[in-house]
C-alpha cells in the first residue's frame, strides 16, 4: 500500500510540482524551510542566497522528488526535467556572464548531493564540470594559470570515473581495485618521481601529461571514453548523484541512523569557485562555535591553495582559522587570521549573523577565489554532548534561545555521552602517552586494538571493546566505526571524516596521528617505540587525543562534565513528571539519588535473595519454596522475616523523605530451587526430608509455562502466609523509622494482577497487618497506600474497576508487552530480528514501547482508572521508562512518574523536561 502512495504522488508530482529551484544574484526561488524539497543543503543555499544576500555561488537545485521519481520509474526522469535544467543553467550563466561549454569564457559547476538529513560524505559530490578538450584553452586563456586548469582537469577525471563511470555504473572493482585508487596511485607516483610532497608543486606540463594518461587508464580500465562532452558530463553527474542514494554505504548509514530510504536527496549544481587558483585562494571548513567542547569562538580549519574534497578527505594538515582554532598539529602554521584578514574579518561577520538568523551553532563550508570569499554550505552543526550542552547553557545566557529550547538542544544520546566513561585521572596520571593525536570525540575508550571494520564488528558482537586503528576512514568503514569503542587514525584533520562522524555519535574517537607507524596488512602498529599487534591493549583519551599502552582503570558515569549539573537543573525546571529509579538496595537508592531520583518506582523484594550477602536469607526462602504444608512454610517465613525487614528499612532510610514503591514477592521459583546436588542435600537436610521427597517436591514446582505459571499475586492467593510477612516487615520497618524521626511513607503495590477481587483478598490481609502494627508499634500516624501493577492486558482492560480498589497504576511494560503480543521475553532471538529485517515491526517493542498496540492498553487504563478515581498515581516501571521516547509518550498520557535504573535516571529526566518543552513551545507558537 505505502508503495503504490509513493508512484501515485511521484508522478503527480512530476506533472505538477516545480522540479527546480535558482538560487543566486540576491535571489532565491526556495527557502531554508523547504528541506523535504530542496534538501538541507539546497534549503540553506537558497536561505543563505535570498533571505540573507550572502555570497553563495549561483546555481539552482533539482528536487527530492526527482529522486523519488527516479528511483520509481527505472531510473529516468520526469519529462520536462531537461527543458528546466536548461532553463536554469541559462540563468546561472546571465548571472555569472559566463557560458556552460563556451570555448572563451567556459562555466564550471559542481553537481553536489544534499538529504533532508546530512549524511556527511554518503553521498556523491563531483567538482569542475565542464572541463573539455574544447573549454581548457579558454579558461587558460581566462585564468591564465595552466597548472590550475590542469589541477581541476585532472580532479575531474578522478571523481567523474570514479563516482559516475564506475559506481554509479554499477562497475563493482576487483579487490577494491577501483579506479580512484589505481589514479591516486598514478598521482602518487608522479610526486615520488619529481620529489615533492604536495599537489600544488606538481608543474602544469606534468599535470596535463598525466591528465592524458588518466583519460587513457580510463578507458582501458573501465572500456568507456571519458566524456568530452560537458552535457553528458553533467547529466551523467546529475544520475551519479541520485544513484548514490541508494549506494551501499548511504544505506547503512540510514540504517544506523535511522533515515527513512524513501525520502531520496537533492541535486545541487552550483557555479564553480576555486581555492586552488594559487596563494590567494583557499577553501575551508569552519564551525561557530567549537563543536568539541563548546567554546563560544568561531573555530575552523582552512588550506591554501586546494580544493573543497582536500579538507574533508584530510589529505593536507589544514591550518588553523585563528588561535582559537590551533592544536597540537597545527599550532605552527599561520592563521586565516593572519595571512587574510580582511577575508577572515568578513566571513566572521557572516558566520555571526548566521548563528543570529537561525539561532543555533553552524557547520559552514567556505572557498576563497583570488582574495574573494564565497559561501558553500552552511547547516546546524554537529557537535558532542560536552559541547551540546555548553552551548545549550550558554545560547540561553545570551538569549539567542529560549530555556525550552535550550532543553531541547541537547539530544539524550548527547546526554548519555557525558554519562559515559572516563579515564580515571589518577590512573592517567601515573604513566605517560606512547602517541599523540588531534582530539575528535571525547570521553575514553580503553580495549583490545583491530585494524579494520570487519574485526571491530567481529570483536564487539563478542561482548568486547575495540579500539579500531585506521590510516584513515572512509565511509565504507562506518559500521566498524559504529562497533568499535574507540577510534584512532593516522591521518586526518578535525574536519575529516572520521572526526564528523565519531563527533557526530559521541564516540572517542583521536584523528591525525601521524607518529603512528602502520602495518594494516600485517595487523601491527608501532608506538613509542613499542610495536603492538592486533589483541593487544590501548587506551584512548579522546578529549585529549593520547593514546595510552594497556588497559587504563575507567571513572564512573557522569563524574567528568562540570556544566551536567546545571543542565539537568534546567531541565528539571521545566520537568512536570517526576522521575524515580528502579533500586533493589540501600546501595542501588544511594546510587539512584546521585542521578537525581525522586524516589523509588520499584523495589524487587525478591532481589534481596540475589548477590553478596543473600546466602542466609536465599536459605531460607529456598527452604519456604519447597515447604511441604503450612507449618513447614510458616516457619519458613517467620525466619525470612527479620532479613526482609531489615532490607526493606535501610533502603526507605537511603531514600527518605522520597516515597519507595515496594512490590510484594514475584519470583520465579523454579529458579530458585538448587541444581547442585550438594545444595539439595543441605536444604533437605535442613527440611527434615529425604532426597526422594525433595526431589518430588521440587518436581512439583515445574510449569510448563513458568512466565505465566505461579507466580505475582498468585503466590499471595495460595499461600496469604506469605504477604502476610512481607506487609509486616514493611510495616514494622516503616514504623521504626518514623519512631526514629525519618519520613516514611510505604507504598505496596501488588504485581500481576488480573482482577479486582485479587486486590480486595489481599489489601484485607494487609491493612489487618497494618492495624496490627500499629497497635504494637504504637506509632501515631503512618501512611501508606497500595497500588498494583498493570502488566496483564485484563488488567489494562478492566481498569476502571481496578482502579477502584487500587491507590496507584504502574505500569509494567515488561510483562505487559510480553502478554499484549504474546512474544515470551526470553525467547525473542528466534523470531523478532527476521520481524525487523522483513520490515513487519519497526522496533524491538521490548526496548521501545509500541504505542501502537500497548500503548492503547495504558491510554485505555489511564483513562479508566483516572475516571475511577481522579488523583489516581500513576507510574511506569518497566525497562521503558528509561526510553526517550517511551518517557514522552508517558508524559502525554499524563503519567505521574516514571521508573528506571539509576544510570538512565538523568537521560529520563531530560526526556520529561523536552517532553514538556514541545509542549511549551507548541503552545506558544499558536
Ligand atoms: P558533502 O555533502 O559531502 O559535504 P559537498 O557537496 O558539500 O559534499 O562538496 C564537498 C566540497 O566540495 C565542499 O565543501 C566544497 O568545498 C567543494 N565544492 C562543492 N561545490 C563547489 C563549488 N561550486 N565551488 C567550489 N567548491 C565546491
Ligand atoms: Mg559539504
Ligand atoms: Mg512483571
Amino acid at each position: 500500500m505505502a508503495k503504490k502512495t509513493v508512484k501515485k504522488t511521484a508522478k503527480k508530482a512530476a506533472k505538477t510540482n516545480k522540479m527546480v529551484y535558482a538560487f543566486g544574484g540576491g535571489k532565491a526561488d526556495g527557502n531554508g524551510k523547504m528541506k523535504e524539497l530542496l534538501g538541507g543543503k539546497g534549503a540553506n543555499l537558497a536561505e543563505m542566497a535570498g533571505q540573507l544576500k550572502l555570497p553563495v555561488p549561483p546555481g539552482f537545485t533539482i528536487t527530492t522528488e526527482v529522486c523519488t521519481h527516479y528511483w520509481n520509474n527505472k531510473k529516468t526522469y520526469p519529462k520536462t526535467l531537461k527543458a528546466d535544467v536548461e532553463a536554469n543553467l541559462k540563468k546561472v550563466e546571465k548571472l555569472t556572464k559566463k557560458e556552460f561549454g563556451s570555448e572563451k569564457n567556459p562555466l564550471l559547476v559542481s553537481v553536489r548531493s544534499g538529504a533532508r538529513a546530512s549524511m556527511p560524505g554518503m553521498m556523491e559530490t563531483i567538482l569542475n564540470i565542464g572541463l573539455t578538450e574544447k573549454t581548457i584553452p579558454g579558461m587558460i586563456a581566462k585564468t591564465q594559470d595552466e597548472r590550475f586548469v590542469y589541477d581541476a582537469y585532472r580532479r575531474l577525471i578522478m571523481m567523474y570515473s570514479d563516482v559516475v563511470m564506475e559506481k554509479a555504473a554499477g562497475i563493482e572493482p576487483k579487490d577494491g581495485e577501483g579506479i580512484r585508487k589505481i589514479l591516486d596511485g598514478m598521482l602518487g607516483e608522479l610526486k615520488k618521481k619529481l620529489g615533492v610532497t604536495d599537489d600544488t608543486q606538481i608543474p602544469a606540463e606534468e599535470l596535463k601529461k598525466l591528465c592524458v594518461e588518466f583519460k587513457k587508464t580510463v578507458k582501458k580500465v573501465l572500456g568507456k571514453e571519458f566524456p568530452d562532452e560537458p552535457t553528458e558530463q553533467l547529466w551523467g553527474a546529475i544520475g551519479a548523484v541520485f544513484a548514490s542514494w541508494n549506494g551501499k554505504r548511504a544505506i547503512a548509514y540510514r540504517n544506523i541512523e535511522n533515515i527513512p530510504h524513501d525520502w531520496g536527496t537533492a541535486v545541487n549544481v552550483q557555479t564553480m569557485v576555486f581555492g586552488n587558483m594559487g596563494e590567494t585562494s583557499a577553501t575551508g571548513v569552519a564551525f561557530t562555535r567549537n563543536p568539541g567542547n563548546g567554546d563560544s569562538h568561531f573555530y575552523g580549519e582552512y588550506l591554501i591553495n586546494a580544493q573543497g574534497e582536500d579538507v574533508v578527505a584530510g589529505i593536507r594538515t589544514p591550518s588553523p582559522m585563528n588561535k582559537w582554532s590551533s592544536n597540537a598539529h597545527s599550532a605552527h602554521l599561520p592563521t586565516l587570521e593572519k595571512t587574510m584578514p580582511k577575508v577572515y574579518k568578513e566571513l566572521d561577520a557572516i558566520q555571526k549573523r548566521l548563528e543570529k538568523h537561525f539561532h543555533d551553532m553552524l557547520d559552514i563550508e567556505f572557498t576563497i577565489e583570488h582574495g574573494t570569499l564565497w559561501m558553500l554550505q552552511c547547516r546546524v552543526g554537529k557537535r558532542n554532548g560536552t559541547a551540546a550542552v555548553q552551548m545549550a547553557l550558554d545560547m540561553l545566557k545570551e538569549r539567542l534561545i529560549n530555556k525550552e529550547t535550550a532543553v531541547l538542544r541537547v539530544t539524550p544520546h548527547q546526554l548519555g555521552e557525558l554519562l559515559l566513561p572516563a579515564i580515571d585521572p589518577k590512573a592517567e596520571a601515573a604513566v605517560k602517552p606512547v602517541a599523540k593525536g588531534l582530539p575528535a570525540g571525547p570521553g575514553g575508550a580503553s580495549g583490545k586494538i583491530v585494524f579494520n571494520s570487519d574485526d571491530a564488528i567481529k570483536l564487539q558482537a563478542a561482548g568486547e571493546n575495540a579500539i579500531l586503528i585506521r590510516e584513515e576512514t572512509n565511509p565504507e568503514d562506518i559500521e566498524g566505526m559504529r562497533a568499535a569503542a574507540g577510534i584512532l587514525t593516522q591521518r586526518g584533520g578535525m574536519t575529516s571524516h572520521a572526526a564528523l562522524v565519531a563527533r557526530g555519535w559521541g564516540k572517542c574517537c583521536i584523528v591525525g596521528c601521524s607518529e603512528l607507524e602502520l602495518n594494516p596488512a600485517k595487523k601491527t602498529v608501532t608506538m613509542g617505540g613499542k610495536t603492538y599487534k592486533e589483541g593487544d591493549f590501548l587506551t584512548l583519551n579522546g578529549t585529549k587525543g593520547w593514546v595510552y599502552d594497556g588497559a587504563l582503570k575507567m571513572l564512573e558515569a557522569g563524574e567528568g562534565n562540570k556544566n551536567l549539573a546545571a543542565f539537568l537543573k534546567l531541565a528539571d525546571s521545566i520537568r512536570t513528571m517526576k522521575v524515580r529509579a528502579n533500586a533493589d538496595t540501600p546501595e542501588d537508592a544511594a546510587n539512584a539519588r546521585k542521578f537525581g531520583a525522586e524516589g523509588i518506582g520499584l523495589f524487587r523484594i525478591e532481589h534481596m535473595f540475589y548477590g553478596k550477602n543473600s546466602d542466609a536469607p536465599l536459605f531460607i526462602l529456598r527452604k519456604m519454596i519447597l515447604a511441604g504444608n503450612e507449618i513447614e512454610r510458616q516457619a519458613a517465613v517467620n525466619e525470612l522475616f527479620p532479613y526482609m525487614k531489615k532490607s526493606i528499612k535501610e533502603t526507605i532510610k537511603a531514600m527518605a523523605p522520597y516515597s519507595v514503591t515496594i512490590r510484594l514477592m514475584d519470583p520465579p521459583l523454579h529458579e530458585f530451587v538448587p541444581t547442585l546436588h550438594a545444595k539439595q542435600l543441605e536444604l533437605a537436610k535442613a527440611l527434615g526430608i529425604d532426597m526422594k521427597t525433595f526431589q518430588d517436591r521440587a518436581a512439583g514446582l515445574h510449569e510448563v509455562n513458568p512466565m505465566m505459571g505461579h507466580r505475582g499475586i498468585r503466590l499471595g492467593v495460595t499461600y496469604p502466609e506469605i504477604t502476610e510477612m512481607q506487609s509486616r516487615a514493611i510495616f514494622e520497618a516503616a514504623a521504626e523509622l518514623i519512631k526514629e524521626g525519618i519520613k516514611a511513607v510505604p507504598e505496596v503495590m501488588i504485581p500481576l494482577t488480573c482482577d479486582v477481587n485479587e486486590i480486595v483478598k489481599q489489601k484485607a490481609i494487609i491493612r489487618r497487618v497494618y492495624e496490627e502494627v500499629v497497635a504494637k508499634t504504637k506509632v501515631k500516624k503512618m501512611n501508606f497506600s497500595v497500588g498494583t501493577m498493570i502488566e496483564i492486558p485484563r488488567a489494562a482492560v478492566l481498569a476502571y474497576e481496578v482502579a477502584g480498589e487500587a491507590d496507584f497504576f504502574s505500569f509494567g511494560t515488561n510483562d505487559l508487552t510480553q502478554m499484549t503480543f504474546g512474544f515470551s521475553r526470553d525467547d525473542i532471538g528466534s523470531f523478532l530480528p527476521e520481524y525487523l529485517k522483513q520490515g513487519i515491526l519497526q522496533a524491538d517493542p521490548f526496548q521501545t514501547l509500541d504505542q501502537r498496540g500497548v500503548g492503547m492498553l495504558i491510554e485505555h487504563a489511564v483513562a479508566e482508572g483516572r475516571e475511577a478515581k481522579p488523583n489516581l498515581k500513576i507510574g511506569i516501571c518497566g525497562e521503558h521508562g528509561g526510553d526517550p521516547e517511551s518517557v514522552e509518550f508517558c508524559h502525554r498520557e499524563g503519567f505521574t512518574y516514571v521508573s528506571c535504573s539509576a544510570f538512565r535516571v538523568p537521560i529520563a529526566r531530560l526526556a520529561a523536561a523536552q517532553a514538556a518543552a514541545k509542549e511549551a513551545l507548541a503552545k506558544k507558537s499558536k
